[in-house]
């Protein structure tokens, strides 16, 4: 297994100065943690290219929080994996709940952006996850099952090793209330079995799994030591380097 994953999901927050000044903050901050954590940054779209600049030389890498499937074409409004790359992404966030749920992306959309994304070189972070109601009607196994078949049916065995994926329960994003390590634990295990099953062991063994869900810097620590838990995908506490640095510092202690 790699080193840990840690992603930041600005989601729509920040001009570019506020994107600029975050980054240089968490730059500065992370120095002392190079090579025990890997750390990606996604600010909206009107901040990947300036904090890149600010990542330059860095170990930090950057993220989008989306793309389409085209390299081009008439999608108005639309970005596509190939401009990502122009920009210098290296991870892109496909399958996030908000775009799922709020702008109706259904599974067979994502299983193109991930291909899409694979196929210039960008790594997915592919986010699956059930809503309250579906956990509260035992449906939790058959969502995440249907979510994680769809998703990566047509990711050619040799491409999987640049996929991570991230178990996001959305009742648990933006709501201060996290699942609890037996839920995750056996989430990420389904995750788990699934991928070995549709891998190989070599392969599905290395895919790293990571949880989202108000992650704050008081339960990154246990939350990161719940089995099958590879890293973290962290939304309103990466806004701010005095919340984010610390969640950092505690899984890479
Ligand atoms: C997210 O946006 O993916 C997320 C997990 O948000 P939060 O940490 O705010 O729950």
């Amino acid at each position: 297994m790699s080193i840990p994953l840690l992603v930041g999901n600005w989601k729509m927050h920040g001009n570019r100065s506020e994107c600029v000044e975050r980054a240089r903050k968490i730059v500065r901050g992370l120095r002392k943690v190079a090579g025990l954590a890997e750390v990606a940054l996604a600010p909206p779209y009107t901040g990947l290219a300036c904090v890149k600049e600010v990542l330059k030389g860095s170990n930090v890498r950057l993220a989008a929080q989306n793309c389409h499937w085209e390299e081009s074409g008439a999608y108005t409004g639309e970005i596509s994996p190939l401009m990502l790359t122009e920009i210098g992404c290296d991870y892109v966030i496909l399958g996030h709940s908000e775009r799922r749920h709020i702008l109706n992306e259904n599974d067979q959309m994502i299983a193109r952006k991930i291909v899409a994304a694979l196929r210039v070189g960008l790594r997915p972070i592919v986010c699956v996850g059930e809503t309250l109601a579906e956990r509260r009607a035992g449906h939790t196994r058959s969502v995440i099952a249907r979510q994680l078949r769809f998703a990566l049916k047509a990711t050619a065995k040799a491409a999987i090793q640049h996929v991570e994926i991230a178990y996001e329960p959305v009742w648990a994003i933006g709501t201060g209330q996290n699942a609890t390590p037996k839920q995750i634990g056996q989430v990420h295990t389904q995750i788990r079995k699934f991928l070995l099953k549709s891998f190989g062991a070599a392969k599905g063994h290395r895919i790293r799994i990571l949880y989202g869900g108000s992650v704050r810097p008081e339960n990154a620590e246990a939350l990161m030591s719940t089995p099958e838990v590879n890293g973290l995908l962290v939304g309103g506490a990466s806004l701010s380097p005095d919340t984010f640095l610390p969640i950092v510092h505690s899984i890479s202690a």
